[in-house]
C-alpha cells in the first residue's frame, strides 16, 4: 500500500527499535540512506541497527560509522518494531529482509520498477535519490540532520545524480544538497572519496575499455568482461562514465562475469528506457540507469542483452 510522507514519518516516530536495510551490491544511495537514517533516529533516542548482506566498498569509509553496518549472520533472527527497506523492493536484500522479525515494515524507494509488494510503501520516482526522500522525511519529523547524517544523505544524492549532472537533478535536489552543505558537508571530500581508485583498479579499467565494442551504428557502446578479465576488473565504478561521453551513443553498458553462467549487466542511456530492458531479465532501475543479472553462458548472455537493447532502440 502506498503511503504519504507524513505516514512514513509517523511510522518512524512510533518505533523504538528500528532495523534499516538496503540492496545487495550497495551503492552510495543504499548505504547513505540507511546509515543516514540510522544517525537521525539514534539522535532521537531510538535503538537502531543497519543490516546489509554484502561487502561495503571501501570508498564508503568516508561515511561516519560505516563500520557499524552489519552483515546478517546466517541462522540468526533479528527483531525490531520496524524494518525499513531503503532504495529497493523487498526481494533484493539478500538475507536481510528474510532474517528480520519486525512488527511493521516500511519500504522507501525511488525506483519506478519497485514491485509495490510492501505493506507500507513510500515511493517517489521523481526523487533523484532515496537519500533525498530520507532527508525530506527527516525534515517531516521536525528534525535537522546531524552532520553525520548529512554526510550520508549528501553522498547518496551526489552519487545517484552523477554529482548533480543527470536529468533526475531537480531544484529540490539542489536545495536539499545546499541544506546539507550548510550543515557542514564538504562536497570535495565526498567526491574525492567516491572517485578514489587504486592504481591497479585504474589500469584494469583501462584494459577493459580497450575492448570497447560499438553496435547499432554507434548508438550502443559496450564492454564485455569475461571470467578471466573479471579477476582484475575489481571495480566498475565510473566505467560507464567513460563510455557515455562517446558521441552518438544512446545506450552504454557493461556485462561482467559474476559466477559460472551468471553475468551482471549495468546500463546507462540518454533517454532510451533501459529499465524496460533490465526488466526483461528480472532486473530494474530507472529509465536512464538500470541493471540486471543474466543467467546463461557468455555468448548466449551477450546475444540476449544485445537483442533486447536492439528491440528497445527500435521501439
Ligand atoms: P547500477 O547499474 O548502478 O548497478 O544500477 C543502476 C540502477 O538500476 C540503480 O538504481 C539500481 O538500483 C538499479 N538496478 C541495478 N540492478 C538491478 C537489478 O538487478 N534489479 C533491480 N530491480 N534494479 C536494479
Ligand atoms: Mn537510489
Amino acid at each position: 500500500m502506498k503511503i504519504t510522507m507524513d505516514d512514513a514519518a509517523q511510522m518512524l516516530r512510533d518505533a523504538q527499535t528500528v532495523i534499516l536495510t538496503s540492496h545487495i551490491r550497495p551503492d552510495g544511495d543504499a548505504i547513505g540512506s540507511t546509515l543516514g537514517l540510522m544517525h537521525v533516529l539514534r539522535a532521537e533516542g531510538k535503538d537502531v541497527r543497519v543490516l546489509i548482506d554484502d561487502e561495503i566498498p571501501r570508498i564508503f569509509n568516508v561515511l561516519p560509522d560505516v563500520d557499524q553496518i552489519e552483515r546478517p549472520v546466517k541462522g540468526q533472527r533479528y527483531t525490531a518494531d520496524l524494518l525499513v527497506v531503503c532504495d529497493v523492493e523487498l526481494g533484493r536484500t539478500g538475507e536481510s529482509v528474510p532474517s528480520v522479525d519486525a512488527v511493521r515494515l516500511l519500504n522507501i524507494d525511488h525506483h519506478v520498477t519497485n514491485d509495490e509488494k510492501a505493506d507500507y510503501l513510500y515511493l517517489d520516482p521523481d526523487a533523484a535519490a532515496t537519500c533525498e526522500i530520507a532527508y525530506d522525511i527527516t525534515r517531516t519529523l521536525g528534525v535537522t540532520p546531524t552532520l553525520d547524517a548529512a554526510i550520508c544523505f549528501y553522498t547518496g544524492i551526489a552519487m545517484d545524480t552523477g554529482f548533480f549532472r543527470f536529468s533526475n537533478t531537480t531544484p529540490h535536489t539542489m536545495r536539499a544538497a545546499a541544506d546539507l552543505i550548510e550543515i557542514g558537508v564538504k562536497p570535495n571530500i565526498i567526491s574525492v572519496a567516491m572517485e578514489m581508485k587504486s592504481y591497479d583498479e585504474v589500469m584494469a579499467q583501462v584494459k577493459a575499455i580497450r575492448n570497447l565494442e560499438m553496435f547499432f551504428d554507434g548508438r550502443v557502446a559496450a564492454v564485455f568482461i569475461d571470467e578471466e578479465r573479471a579477476r582484475t576488473v575489481t571495480t566498475t565504478e565510473g566505467l560507464l562514465d567513460k563510455l557515455r561521453v562517446i558521441e552518438g551513443t544512446q545506450v552504454v553498458f557493461f556485462m561482467k562475469w559474476l559466477e559460472k553462467d551468471t553475468y551482471r549487466v549495468s546500463m546507462r542511456s540518454k533517454g532510451t528506457n533501459v529499465s524496460r530492458i533490465a526488466q526483461k531479465f528480472d532486473g530494474g532501475g530507472h529509465i536512464r540507469a538500470a541493471g540486471c543479472t543474466i543467467h546463461a553462458p557468455f555468448a548466449e548472455a551477450r546475444t540476449a542483452i544485445l537483442d533486447a537493447i536492439g528491440e528497445e532502440l527500435n521501439a
